[in-house]
């Protein structure tokens, strides 16, 4: 039997006289990772902030590790790990020092080193944020995640506008984190993403849960219903050909 970690039920959230979230439950195990999938505007960023006790929910019932959001939101901040925006990055300040700095506001001993190899960003400890390539940047984003040694971290579209490289990479990082046993809800637009690295999804649309189940499961079940999808006349697409002919180095540096 699964261990929940994050229980949500019937959550509503109204801005002004518009629903976003109409009435949404679901849990998320212990140690899974969770994607949370549907167009934009579904209601995802919504949900995820309400859970991250950054935004107010209109009703319905949030529990984070066996703690009421509306009872403990600040136990809650503790053991949650927040994507921070980049804005939130100080241009003039490097790696090293930015750690140093989130983990004084978490007063959490860090030693950014040590953090850094985590996301393999040793080599750029003296460099600036704003001097780190894309997915260089992401995977400082998810180290700042990491900083204040979370059950649960939150990754909103982490891979979006990185190369097929880079994306792997940030795959393989998030896998890692999993295995040392932090759970993980991730947004994304990406389906292939989606299969490759979540035990669970659900799918959000028009502020509802439509679906929730592992991709291979609602797989097999739309599979059940006779689609099929067009067969496919060639055994290679053109992501294979440009991870073949470019290899599955990052290059960034
Ligand atoms: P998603 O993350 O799935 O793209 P959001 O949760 O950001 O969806 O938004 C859901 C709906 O709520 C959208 O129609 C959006 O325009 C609306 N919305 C989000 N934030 C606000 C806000 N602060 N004020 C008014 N409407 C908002």
């Amino acid at each position: 039997m699964e261990n929940s970690i994050i229980k949500v039920l019937d959550l509503h959230k109204s801005y002004g006289d518009f629903e976003a979230v109409k009435g949404i439950s679901f849990e998320v195990y212990e140690g899974e990772i969770f994607g949370l999938l549907g167009p934009n505007g579904a209601g995802k960023s919504t949900t995820l902030e309400i859970i991250e006790t950054l935004r107010k929910k209109t009703s319905g019932s949030v529990t984070v590790n066996g703690l009421d959001l509306d009872v403990n939101p600040n136990e809650i901040k503790k053991i949650i790990g927040v994507q921070l925006q980049a804005s939130g990055f100080y241009p003039g300040l490097n790696l090293t020092e930015l750690i140093n700095l989130f983990a004084g506001l978490y007063n959490e001993a860090v030693d950014p080193m040590e953090l850094l190899e985590k996301v393999n960003l040793k080599d750029k400890a003296k460099a600036k944020f704003k001097e780190l390539s894309g997915g260089q940047k992401q995977r400082f984003s998810i180290a700042t995640t990491l900083i204040n040694k979370p059950k649960i971290i939150f990754l909103d579209e982490p891979t979006t506008g990185l190369d097929p490289q880079a994306r792997r990479n940030l795959w393989e990082l998030i896998q890692d984190i999993r295995k040392q046993g932090t759970t993980i809800i991730i947004t994304t637009h990406y389906m292939d993403e989606a299969e490759v690295l979540c035990d669970r999804v659900a799918i959000i649309d028009n502020g509802k849960i439509i679906a929730i189940d592992s991709p291979s499961k609602l797989i097999d079940d739309l599979v059940e219903t006779g689609f099929e999808r067009p067969v496919q006349v060639k055994k290679a697409n053109l992501e294979d050909v440009f991870i073949n002919l470019t290899g599955y180095t990052i290059r960034e540096d």
